[in-house]
């Protein structure tokens, strides 16, 4: 082990951007190894594209998977990590109907290949918040991380430099009046666990560079935005159970094909541990998500440059799962007026599945992430490995073994 008989004050203090599952895999991984942890994350909470949003009358019952639907696990190493989350209760099986729903004929047809699918219990951030709680793990939310400062001292550490994701307050004359940022120094390396902070999107939304081209490191700047990326929208629904015995969907989980809008509907209340599965008493309402098509989502996309939390934002949003609602009717074959639909909310996402285009210098740079030993800066996520959770996990320890190689290089005197 690296320094696990260090003291909290000489541990050596690590930098993780990003709390989705890379970024966490990374900072527990690290932690465990005796280095002191801060994980920058820009959204409310952990979990990243494993997010779990809440809505219904007590703000809580109605739960909704808007990103990462399930997972499954290939890899044996990753199969190693997912037994250790179910055997900690944060992760179980769904079980259920499952297939493909026909956009033309809106026929269903069940799988008949037996696949396991894991998600989080009771939610799919779970274990995005486990990871998050380990010992040695410090999680810093609402904060958006801008650029990167090094050699300020003579330990030639870096700092972080971040600012709140909160929309900024707007002066008389309608300007945005952003806080100014603040600085955390003496981080021995960083880890940086998004391709989006390589994205021009800061440029567009915020008028700021990319936080990774402060860094300085080509092969990390380069790699990150090799990956190409392919939008999509989450739609949140709940509707008021028909009866007993009715659903508005045959099924609960399925890949929707030969529709323009829509490529997948699930019935996520039908996960263990949501509280309308678990408590029947309540299950007079159902919680839905749908995705949709890469081509819907690329036709939208790019009009919301707007600033998340904003009004402009938020109308584009709605008019979003407007479009979405009415393209899940048509294939559940109801009117608005047979269904009564008691949520409804849309999700952006800019970047939800990247292209394959980094992994082969993931490969090369760092075994499944992208380095600079120099620097002492990685960078990690999906991107790296595959567009999955698996090879975000997978993308996130391979960071955290690389990290540790720089830190053992490093002359304890820095440290
Ligand atoms: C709609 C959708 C459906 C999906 N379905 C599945 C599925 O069924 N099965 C499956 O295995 N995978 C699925 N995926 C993919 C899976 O969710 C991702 O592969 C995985 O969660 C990626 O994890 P990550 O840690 O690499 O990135 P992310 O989860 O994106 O985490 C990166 C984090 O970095 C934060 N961040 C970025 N920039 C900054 C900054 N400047 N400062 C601070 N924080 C910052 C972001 O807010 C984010 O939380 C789906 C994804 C989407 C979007």
């Amino acid at each position: 082990m690296m320094a696990a008989s260090r003291d909290a004050d000489s541990a050596p203090r690590v930098a993780v951007v990003g709390g989705g599952i890379a970024g966490l895999t990374a900072a527990s991984r690290l932690a465990r190894q005796g280095c002191a942890v801060t994980v920058y994350e820009t959204g409310r909470g952990p979990g990243g594209r494993t997010s779990t949003r809440r809505a219904g009358p007590d703000g809580q019952g109605w739960q909704f998977d808007h990103g990462a639907q399930f997972f499954s696990a290939k890899d044996p190493h990753f199969k190693t990590i997912v037994d250790e989350w179910v055997a900690e209760g944060i992760v179980g099986e769904w079980q259920g109907t499952f297939g493909v729903l026909d956009g033309n004929s809106k026929t269903f047809t069940e799988d008949t290949e037996t696949k396991t699918r894991y998600v989080g219990t009771p939610s799919m951030n779970s274990v995005a918040k486990s990871l998050a709680k380990r010992t040695g793990v410090e999680l810093v939310t609402s904060r958006r991380v801008v650029r990167f400062e090094k050699g300020a001292d003579e330990s030639d550490s870096w700092s972080v430099v971040h600012r709140s994701s909160a929309p900024p307050p707007v002066d008389a004359d309608g300007n945005l009046t952003p806080e100014p940022p603040k600085a955390d120094p003496h981080f021995t390396a960083i880890v940086v666990a998004d391709k989006q902070t390589a994205s021009d999107r800061s440029i567009r939304v915020y008028n700021e560079d990319p936080p990774i081209k402060s860094a300085e490191a080509p092969v990390i700047w380069n790699g990150m935005r090799a990956a190409s990326q392919t939008p999509s929208f989450a739609l949140m629904f709940a509707v008021k159970r028909m009866n007993d015995k009715v659903s508005l969907f045959p099924f609960h989980g399925a890949t929707v094909t030969n529709d323009k809008t829509l490529s997948w509907i699930a019935e996520d209340s039908s996960k263990p541990g949501r509280p309308l599965n678990e408590n029947k008493s309540s299950g007079t309402v159902q919680c839905f998500v749908a995705q949709s098509t890469a081509d819907f989502a690329k036709a939208r996309v790019k009009a919301m440059s707007t600033i998340p939390g904003t009004s402009p934002h938020q109308t584009l949003l709605d008019e979003v799962a407007r479009e979405m609602l009415e393209a899940v009717l048509r294939l559940a074959g109801m009117d608005k007026k047979s269904v009564e639909v008691v949520h409804v909310a849309a999700h952006r996402w800019g970047a939800a599945f990247p292209g394959d285009e980094a992994f082969a210098s993931a490969r090369e740079s760092g075994g499944g992430c992208l380095s600079d030993f120099e620097k002492r800066i990685v960078g990690c996520g999906d991107f790296c490995v595959s567009p999955k959770i698996e090879g975000a996990a997978l993308s996130g320890a391979a960071a955290a073994a690389r990290v540790t190689e720089m830190i053992k290089g490093t002359p304890s005197a820095s440290l």
